[in-house]
């Protein structure tokens, strides 16, 4: 089969996240017709999670092919680019105050980026409760995407934006995500101003990171006068229920906590045990190094999906410039082939390029190391 101009395509979208959402905005605002599908059953079905700094030189690109900068501008929070290194007595040992007119990586909450995003899709362009469960069909096309709910659509581009593991990527690549051997467990503090004042003034306005060489902590302030801390270990995967207990055990979680961190004062021990409700467990995944694909016509990835990283401060950003470029790529190609090869061209080797330098950056979480934050505010 001829690959079809993208303009006449039936474009699919897997996954809404920021880059699926991202790609297809910017589709329809080149007049292209896309679908999103999405397995949550609706846009309030989960927390989004913490806060996310959205980069001059990626996510805030991206924000400006959707047109949606300045209302990201009107909702993002500069004075979260503060970062604080701390040691495990409390004490602060390197400080970035951001200038009052930088704006180089301001924070937004990542619910808010969402809905910024969805309300600026064509109502009915995202398909909830729909799970892809296996991409079928000739990789000449067209494609078949089935869902968990038996239901099967035909397409002629899939572009998979469903996360670390993803559902699309076994159509170009027989790659798995592994554990970094690091894991995060998220404690959550809400109205700290008024419940939790010490902390608040511990965090700042932005972010406080503290670690030992084997665990750490990373607190980060968002919206709505709460403080999310990730509480970083070195552990197995299923550390918790090798310790006999259950996420849902909070006061069990916390004991064990309390012995590990027992070395740490008792003013930032509260960042692990004063939180209000559970914890959530979050093992850290990644995919292998470099990780690239034989070029598909029908089917391509962005994001997590593409190359899954250690979470440091760049998966979204990369998300929505991949995001941004295959959209634009699709705007501006004679067919899907085309504009899959041109995207693939930029993205694979600079997302090998970037997960190269992050490889073992989950290890470097719980580094004792002063950071130098540098002039721009970025953590070296
Ligand atoms: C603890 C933690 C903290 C992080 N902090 C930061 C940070 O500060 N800054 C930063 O830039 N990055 C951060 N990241 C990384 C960031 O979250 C990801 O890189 C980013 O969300 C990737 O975006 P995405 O659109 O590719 O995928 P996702 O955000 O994972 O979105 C995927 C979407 O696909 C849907 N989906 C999944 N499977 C299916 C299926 N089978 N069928 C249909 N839909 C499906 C999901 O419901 C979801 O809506 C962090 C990650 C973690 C784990």
């Amino acid at each position: 089969m001829n690959s079809p101009a993208p303009a006449r395509a039936r474009i699919s979208v897997i996954g809404a996240g920021p880059g699926g959402l991202t790609c297809a905005r910017i589709l329809q605002q080149h007049g292209m017709a896309v679908t999103v599908y999405d397995r949550d059953p609706g846009p309030d079905a989960r927390d989004q999670g913490g806060t996310l700094d959205l980069h001059a030189d990626n996510g805030q690109i991206a924000l400006r092919e959707a047109g949606l900068l300045d209302e990201f501008f009107r909702l993002a929070r500069p004075e979260g680019q503060e970062m604080r290194q701390l040691d495990p007595t409390g004490t602060i040992t390197a400080h970035h105050v951001p200038a009052p007119d930088e704006l180089f990586k301001p924070e937004i909450d990542r619910g808010q980026l969402r809905t910024l995003l969805l309300d600026s899709l064509r109502p009915g362009t995202v398909h909830w409760g729909r799970a892809l469960t296996v991409v079928g069909g000739p990789a000449e096309g067209p494609r078949q995407l089935h869902f968990a709910d038996g239901t099967t659509v035909e397409t002629d581009l899939v572009i998979g934006a469903d996360g670390a593991f993803s559902r699309v990527r076994p159509a170009v690549s027989p790659a798995v995500p592994e554990h970094t051997g690091v894991s995060f467990l998220e404690a959550w503090f809400s109205d700290v101003e008024n419940r939790h004042p010490d902390i608040a003034e511990l965090v700042g306005p932005g972010s406080a990171a503290a670690a030992d060489g084997d665990r750490g902590l990373f607190a980060q302030r968002n919206s709505g006068n709460h403080i999310r801390v990730y509480i970083i270990q070195k552990v197995p995967v299923d550390w918790i229920s090798a310790s006999g207990l259950r996420v849902d055990d909070t006061d069990g979680i916390r004991a064990l906590l309390l012995d590990e961190y027992a070395h740490w004062s008792p003013r930032m021990r509260q960042l692990i045990t004063d939180n209000d409700g559970p914890y959530v467990d979050r093992p850290i995944f990644a995919l292998p190094v470099p990780h690239t694909w034989e070029h598909n016509p029908t089917v391509t990835l962005l994001g997590d999906a593409a190359h899954l990283m250690p979470p440091l401060g760049v998966g979204v950003n990369l998300a929505m410039l991949d995001a941004s470029e295959l959209a634009l790529a699709l705007a501006n190609a004679a067919t899907v082939d085309d504009a899959i090869r041109t995207y693939e061209k930029t993205m694979l080797p600079r997302s090998t390029e970037t997960a190269k330098a992050l490889e073992h950056g989950a290890e470097h979480l719980l580094s004792a190391d002063v950071p130098d934050f540098g002039p721009d505010g970025v953590r070296s």
